[in-house]
């Protein structure tokens, strides 16, 4: 099959087409144990040492629902506005596949847990849109498959392939779009939009740390175009798997070049998976699809039917979250701080970091200065996110009080960021252990400004003179020799003063 099709520009497949979009989003709970079966959900154990008779499809084992996954995935689709099913069932979706070693995957079909609701995203110019939920329902994870003695990694020129059953039967939630329509050239974005702001409403909940990069929450990108005007559906794409937030853009993107390009043509979009690639953002083909009729859905067995009942639904949903995108709205006004400034926030997942270091005393300005500022650059730096740097909101509440209370300057505060980061302990600690602290014994800075002055005697004529701005050279000498340890501020007030200069 050749995959090599010229790509039509992006505002011109839009001139001429409305794109369809549809985004399937797996989420895996972050529950102790497996779906079916009391095996852990615990990652980087040895392959295989986390399975049972149950998870392993072996003949007779009987699989119980995790309660703690239903009540997770009551929680999402009332967070999502969803109708909870008064009746559920899990049904066998069969295929044979050496990672589902039951060949077939537990599942539910025609009757999901949750249907029917809606999330609003936020767009970047601050405009909200609202993607439509079709349904939210339980499922489990599949086994591992690593494909050993080609060159690239896949089954085709492998020598063997190795199985890890340990995923195989953890919790899972797969959550479907309707199909959006109506985004036009925007359909990327929210596309994008409506995953991250999905992976903020997981995490809100506490019911998975939804990690793209871990493979904790993925995203299938369905995608169509029809004719600018027309109301009929064009033949879809879904592309799989897709594991980042800028994935998912590049990939509708793509597809939406891709299918103008095919259909501008006179050729046809066949319904099919699709791969993507991260290095240039191109989707390839996969396989064609199978129908729902090739899986032989049918009622599991060996399962009694889920009937939540309502006093427990209701009792959830009166525990619920604030919605993340209207916390963002409070918590925006309360800091008073740019819709752009808020998602740059956002973006780099500092929200619950500059909320928790308020919470430990610092104000506003101060904790997010520090979590965007210097703390950002030291997280971009080694690639990490900001959350896994070895400093606490607590630790950077400390700095910020330091600092408020003039006992630490700004210099001397990265420096004691810079010295928690590496392990020396505390900020206190820090700053004992590096003696950092603002010198403030008023003897030794009159002493270092008379030093200044004694050492630059045409600057400080000038000074006198009425040149107030010379003075910055002064308030640069007493800093040098004070190793930056001087509140700069109190140095050029000393300075005029001596020099019968007034700062106004
Ligand atoms: P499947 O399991 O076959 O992928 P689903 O119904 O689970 O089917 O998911 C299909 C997704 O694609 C849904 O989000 C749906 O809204 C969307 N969709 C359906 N038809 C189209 C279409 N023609 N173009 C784009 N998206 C579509
Ligand atoms: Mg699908
Ligand atoms: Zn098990």
């Amino acid at each position: 099959m050749t995959v090599t099709t010229e790509l039509v520009p992006y505002e011109d497949a839009l001139a001429s087409f409305d794109p369809v979009m549809g985004l399937e989003v797996h989420v895996e709970l972050g529950t102790r144990t497996k779906m079916f079966c009391g095996c852990s959900t615990a990652l980087g154990a040895e392959p295989n040492s986390q399975t049972c008779p149950t998870c392993l499809g072996l003949p007779g084992a009987l699989p119980v629902v995790n309660a703690s996954a239903v009540e997770s995935a009551i929680k999402i689709g009332l967070a999502l506005h969803c109708e909870i099913a008064e009746w559920c069932r899990f049904a066998r979706k069969n295929y044979f596949y050496p990672d589902m070693p039951k060949n077939f995957q537990t599942s539910q079909y025609d009757e999901p847990i949750a249907f029917d609701g809606y999330l609003d995203v936020e767009l970047e110019d601050g405009t909200t849109f609202r993607v439509e939920i079709e349904r939210a329902h339980m499922e489990e994870d599949t086994g591992k498959s690593l494909h050993v003695g080609g060159a690239t990694g896949r089954i085709h020129g492998a020598s063997h392939s190795l199985l890890d059953y340990n995923r195989a039967g953890i919790p899972l939630i797969e959550i479907v779009t309707k199909p959006i329509v109506g985004a036009g050239e925007r359909a990327p974005e929210v596309a994008r939009a409506y995953v991250a702001e999905l992976r903020e409403l997981i995490k809100a909940l506490g019911v998975s740390d939804a990690r793209m990069e871990m493979g904790q929450m993925r995203c299938d990108v369905n995608l169509s175009l029809m004719p600018k005007g027309a109301q009929k559906f064009g033949t879809r794409s879904e592309t799989k798997n897709v594991n980042s937030l800028r994935s998912v853009e590049r990939a509708a993107r793509f597809e939406v070049q891709r299918h103008a390009a095919v259909l501008s043509s006179g050729g046809t979009i066949v319904q099919e998976t699709r791969h993507f690639h991260e290095e240039d953002g191109s989707t390839t083909s996969g396989r064609t699809k199978e129908e729902a009729e090739d899986y032989r859905y049918f009622p599991e067995p060996d399962l009694v039917p889920v009937a939540p009942a309502r006093a427990w639904v209701d009792e959830l949903r009166t525990v619920l979250p604030e919605q993340p995108l209207a916390r963002r709205g409070r918590l925006r006004a309360e800091w008073d701080v740019s819709a752009h400034d808020m998602r740059s926030i956002l973006n780099a997942g500092a929200i619950d970091l500059i909320v928790a270091t308020i919470d430990a005393g610092a104000d506003a300005t101060a904790a997010r200065k520090w979590w965007m500022g210097e703390l950002a650059r030291r997280a971009n730096e080694e690639a990490v996110e900001l959350s896994a740097l070895p400093i606490t909101p607590a630790d950077v509440a400390r700095v910020a009080a330091l600092v408020k209370e003039g006992s630490l300057n700004d210099k001397l505060a990265r420096q004691v960021i810079e010295g928690v980061l590496a392990g020396e302990g505390a900020p206190d600690e820090v700053v004992e252990a590096r003696g950092l602290k603002v010198v403030s014994d008023e003897g030794a800075l009159t002493a270092a400004v008379d030093d200044a002055i004694a050492g630059n005697p045409a600057v400080a004529d000038k000074v006198r003179g009425g040149k107030v701005a010379a003075a910055g050279a002064l308030v640069g000498a007493v800093m040098k020799a004070t190793k930056g340890q001087a509140d700069a501020a109190r140095v050029k007030e000393l300075i005029l003063d001596r020099l019968g200069a007034s700062g106004s």
